[in-house]
């Protein structure tokens, strides 16, 4: 009997920023089916851990196995392709766009030059933005314009927008700021069914939405993880008490 390997394996990642370390010996495991949040005080380095996964900053040291590939080596563009999805804070909706058509157009084959303009509305296409309108709670509001939703659908729209590429892992930068309490309920739902077959790595400073979601917590502090495990462990580990929770 083997255990399940992680889909996402980091190991010894570091990266400098002129000789300060915001990333530091870093490692991290996440499980297929597991909503992961990282937490930590302004400065932990969550926001670069994620640029490192995503390609956006290149690691001074270590490697990140995503699904038996390396993506340090890789260019931002292809870890998208390779079935990574990264959502930030700021929605980059298609404003003027209906809730069809933002999901329509974020389907790989409309992706390319080539595809796009030999891009038809087959079955397939319709029948992946129908299911994702779904999931994202936004059947009812489909051929509505993108700039009539509410803070909160715009950003399930974007979470949609990524379903659309069917991630395998699935980054999100403090995904219910700005959100109204029933929105936020809902979008810990919407993690919950998302993360089904799938992983998802989370930073988020409520704690309150953190217990609500969480498998598993990890929390940086100086670029290096201070404590992992269950909320309640780390809720309850001095250390983390000592430098985030107790300020
Ligand atoms: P967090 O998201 O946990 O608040 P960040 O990852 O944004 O932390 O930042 C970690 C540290 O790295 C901070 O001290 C920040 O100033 C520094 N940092 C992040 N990106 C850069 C960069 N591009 N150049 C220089 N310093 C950076």
């Amino acid at each position: 009997f083997q255990m399940p390997k992680p889909v996402l394996a980091v190991e010894g990642l570091s990266v400098s920023f002129d000789g300060f370390k915001a990333v530091d010996d870093l490692n991290l495991y996440i499980d297929r089916n597991e909503v992961r949040v990282v937490i930590g005080p302004n400065g932990a380095g969550k926001t670069t851990l994620l640029d490192l996964i995503c390609g956006k900053t290149r690691a001074t040291s270590g490697s990140i196995q995503f699904e038996n590939r390396e993506l340090t080596k890789m260019r931002e563009y292809d870890i998208v392709r390779a079935g990574v999805g990264r959502k930030f804070q700021n929605p980059s909706i298609y404003e003027n766009l209906t809730v069809f058509e933002n999901l329509e157009m974020s389907y790989p084959a409309g992706r390319t030059v080539f595809g796009a303009l030999f891009f038809k509305r087959s079955a397939e296409v319709l029948e992946r933005v129908e299911q994702v309108a779904r999931e994202i709670m936004l059947h009812e509001h489909l051929h509505q314009q993108a700039d009539l939703l509410s803070h909160g659908q715009k950003q399930w729209l974007e979470i949609g927008m990524l379903l659309m590429q069917d991630p395998q892992l699935l980054m999100l930068d403090e995904p219910v700021a700005g959100m109204s309490v029933s929105e936020r309920m809902a979008t810990a739902e919407l993690l919950g069914r998302i993360s089904q077959g799938r992983s998802v790595l989370v930073i988020e400073h409520d704690m309150e939405f953190v217990k609500r979601i969480a498998h598993k917590v990890t929390v940086l502090h100086q670029g290096r993880v201070l404590a992992e495990g269950s909320m309640e462990a780390v809720q309850n580990n001095p250390k983390v008490i000592e430098v985030y929770l107790g300020h």
